[in-house]
């Protein structure tokens, strides 16, 4: 089995999927190890295991809408795709969305995946309670406020399965979508949070080598449908007509200023399809907002050498958070995002040389993307990690949701 990508192959024994929490339960209880796995959205082998893999998406996701509490209680396999229409017709809303809404809400919520806004946390940020399947098969809930909450949402599968998850809603809101063209490089360093922070939801998308950038795609949450938005951002024009991120990629969300749904307009891609081709390695670096301009000098330094290998970078925000392994942990983040063609070596070999470029700003890579940072630099760049393996070592002894990707980079549970 590969990953939606099929650059990794999962070398697990087994895989399994459960139709009921009681069979998840069950077959967590019977496997010596066994790991958690999500859509298979992941670029490296962070999922992996020599024993099974278990994906809770064949358990019905039951949406449960609690608008007093303002949260959504759903299962973990769910796509975000089907819980924003869920939520949609029924008036309400998520914070914000990734850009491809296929993903299931369990292995984003792992992995720390993130949308853009530079008041937006992570999609993690909006989980207020886990309900974890442990080594022995028993059922927990774990609530926001209570000790070792902050640990155990971006926890990429080491604390056990997660089965179900609440998550906080708000009242249904309009997005408008305008993607201006032509900013300036020189522009956009002397002021990244000019742009960054012009609207709601920004990303700026850059081939790196062209002296502007072609792209920055802005989403704004108005009033009405006809509210009206500035023609130029810094410098930048807003195009009349739509444009595509990179050429092959089809089912875009609406641009050219048409408001509509949060849920229409928030990812790039359209809920009611399923984008993209898979023939992609996708990588991307944390670092501190505070230091934008410089790491953003420092890989323009390298763009002879990513160009030919990129179909396109993303740059977007991520508001700092509390989660002990989020990415943006404490930390105002920008995320540095590449699309590369699907040449593995090619890649291997530029993710060094960016991050050697990135090394001053300590970057964070994303956990399921393709990087080859050591386990000594994420130790320095998380320091809540002893905090994480205290809070493994209890939830899981024996070490049963580890993995060999996975304990190589934050360390295995010792027995
Ligand atoms: C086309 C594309 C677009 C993307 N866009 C974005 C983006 O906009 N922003 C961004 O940040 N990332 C993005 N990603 C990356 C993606 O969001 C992450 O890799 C995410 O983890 C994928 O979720 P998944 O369900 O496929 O998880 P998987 O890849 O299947 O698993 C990832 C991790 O989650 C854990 N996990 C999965 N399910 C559970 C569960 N139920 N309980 C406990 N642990 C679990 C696994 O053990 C593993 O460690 C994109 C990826 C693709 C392919």
């Amino acid at each position: 089995m590969r990953n939606w990508s099929g650059t990794v192959e999962y070398q697990a024994a087994g895989f399994e999927q459960p139709r009921t929490v009681e069979q998840l339960q069950e077959v967590v209880a019977r496997s010596p190890r066994i790991r958690a796995l999500g859509t298979r959205h992941s670029f490296n082998a962070i999922a992996d295991t020599e024993g099974v893999l278990v994906t809770t998406t064949g358990i019905e996701p039951e949406f449960e809408l609690d608008a007093e509490r303002r949260i959504v209680r759903l299962g973990s396999g769910a796509r975000y795709a089907a819980l924003a229409t869920f939520l949609t017709d029924e008036g309400w809303a998520l914070h914000n969305m990734g850009s491809l809404p296929h993903i299931s809400v369990g292995g984003a919520v792992a992995t720390g995946t993130h949308g853009s806004g530079a008041a937006n946390g992570s999609l993690a940020t909006a989980v207020r309670g886990l309900q974890i399947v442990g080594p022995d098969g028993a059922l927990r809930w774990v609530r926001a406020g209570e000790e070792g909450f902050d640990g155990s949402v971006v926890a990429l599968g080491a604390l056990g399965v997660v089965a179900r998850l609440e998550v906080a809603v708000e009242p249904g809101y309009l997005v408008r979508q305008d993607v201006y063209r032509g900013l300036d490089w020189e522009v956009l360093l002397a002021d990244v949070a000019a742009v960054t922070d012009a609207a709601y939801s920004v990303s700026v998308f850059t081939d790196w080598l062209s002296p502007t950038i072609d792209q920055v795609w802005v989403k704004r949450r108005v009033a009405s449908v006809d509210e009206a938005v500035p023609d130029e951002l810094a410098g930048a024009r807003r195009s009349g007509s739509a444009v595509q991120i990179i050429e092959s990629a089809e089912d875009n969300t609406t641009q050219q200023g048409v408001a509509g749904a949060w849920s229409a307009h928030l990812p790039h891609f359209r809920i009611d399809s399923t984008p993209s081709k898979g023939d992609e390695i996708q990588t991307e670096y944390f670092v501190g907002k505070a230091d934008a301009a410089d790491a953003l000098r420092a890989v323009r330094a390298l763009a002879e050498e990513i160009h030919p290998h990129l179909l396109v970078t993303e740059l977007r925000t991520i508001a700092a958070d509390r989660l002990w392994l989020s990415e943006a942990s404490e930390r105002e983040s920008l995320a540095i995002h590449f699309t590369f063609k699907n040449e593995p070596a090619a890649v291997q070999a530029l993710c060094t040389r960016i991050e050697a470029a990135l090394a001053p700003f300590a970057p964070r890579p994303h956990w399921g993307k393709v990087h080859t940072v050591d386990a000594a630099a994420i130790a320095d760049r998380y320091p809540r990690l002893p905090d994480f393996q205290a809070l493994r070592a209890e939830a899981d002894p024996q070490g049963k949701f580890g993995g060999p990707a996975l304990d190589a980079l934050i360390g295995a549970v010792r027995a």
